[in-house]
């Protein structure tokens, strides 16, 4: 089954602002939202909706999404997933909502309290940034990191009880993780369900005694966590990797969140980059590109010999054929072009004047000279400053 492409699901064009997805999203959400909604599949398509907001109201997995065409949730990544597995037992997953209760705290009056709390919740996504040296993304290099996170208590093992202790159904909402309530509302009187205040809709509570010493009762701690990270080769600026499971501790026995490494890459001196393919300029004299000659070409891979054919012109661009930047799903190199500038002398002494009039006087040409005036050498300092 083909995906449904996510702007045309809530509608919009493909360069939509923030705010006219934002505006398409609340139109729509409020016209398929289950609680007003009761056509059958309006439920389908207000999740479908909401797979889109999710995706296209966040730059990173907008950005990820027009690239691949894919908002990663597919292969397991981006936490929402978990969240709106439980949709159908009327339960809204915190973990890419965060706008939701924006938008919806005043009409419905608590779409978030609707969730399951006790239900398995994946933990959030982290999100590194790592900022390479240009030869270390070309080539690739392994690293570590280290960066803070909650993790599962050691002690509890995440069940936040002192060991030989559990916890006890909760007395307030007999074990529901929530209670009722009656509310006004715009769209008329209507039931809503909240998070039981005793227990925070686990529905358990742990005797404040028998609570584990390390994490007080909430079964995750903060930890410093390492991590040994293999950058690939051809890696470039604004790319990203996901580490599955390396984000934060999940909820009630919920998977780990995962780590998305987003890669910065520093420019380089010598090289300019595009892709897999790589630019350098050369500078050649005027003999050089008259006669022809070897030079020294620069590539990531070391200086290789480039043959300037007699009579190069100023602006010529040479490839190096497998030159540049390997590939990141290893399918050989890119290529080098190396464009070559015809440098004309500024000055010159009186040996090289004298040819340079020889050299005119055989091509046939009544060549004077000019003297370089005032506004010239003023020129010349200001290019140079360039
Ligand atoms: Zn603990």
């Amino acid at each position: 089954m083909a995906e449904e492409d996510l702007y045309d699901v809530l509608g919009v064009k493909k360069d939509a602002s923030e705010a006219e997805i934002k505006r398409a999203y609340r139109k729509l959400a409020a016209k398929y939202h289950p609680d007003v909604n009761h056509e059958p599949g309006a439920e389908k398509k207000f999740k479908k909706i909401n797979e889109a907001y999710e995706t296209l109201s966040d730059d990173q997995k907008r950005a990820q999404y027009d690239q691949f065409g894919t908002t990663g949730s597919q292969a397991g990544g981006f936490g929402g997933q978990g969240g709106f597995g439980g949709f159908g037992q009327g339960g809204f997953s915190q973990g890419g909502f965060g706008d939701f209760s924006d938008i919806f705290g005043d009409i419905f009056g608590g779409g978030r309290a609707r969730r399951d709390p006790s239900a398995p919740q994946q933990g959030r996504d982290l999100q590194y940034t790592m900022t390479l040296d240009f030869m270390d993304a070309v080539f690739g290099k392994e690293t570590s990191i280290k960066y803070n996170r909650s993790a599962e208590c050691h002690t509890c093992h995440g069940s936040g009880a002192k060991p030989g202790k559990s916890a006890h159904t909760c007395s307030t909402c007999h074990g529901q993780g929530y209670v009722l309530r009656q509310r006004q509302t715009m769209m008329g009187m209507m039931q809503s369900q909240e998070v039981c205040p005793t227990c925070g809709g686990k529905g358990q509570v742990i005797d404040p005694a028998d609570q584990c010493d390390t994490c007080h009762g909430t079964g995750v701690t903060e930890e410093q966590h390492e991590l040994k990270v293999k950058v690939p080769q051809g890696i470039d600026d604004g790319q990203q990797m996901r580490l599955q499971g390396q984000g934060e501790a999940g909820k009630n026995g919920g998977p780990y969140g995962d780590l998305y490494i987003v890669f910065r890459v520093t420019p380089s001196r010598d090289f300019k980059r595009d892709g897999s393919t790589i630019y350098v300029d050369q500078d050649i004299s005027i003999s050089q590109a008259t006669l022809g000659d070897h030079v020294q070409a620069k590539t990531v891979h070391g200086d290789v010999d480039l043959k300037i054919p007699a009579g190069t012109q100023s602006e010529t661009k040479f490839r190096l054929r497998g030159k540049g930047v390997p590939r990141v799903n290893g399918n050989g190199n890119g290529d080098e072009y190396v464009t070559v500038h015809v440098k004309t002398p500024k000055t010159l002494n009186k040996r090289q004047r004298e040819a340079m009039l020889a050299f005119a006087a055989a091509s046939g040409e009544d060549v004077k000279g000019v003297k370089a005036g005032f506004f010239d050498k003023l020129k010349d300092a200001f290019e140079d400053n360039k």
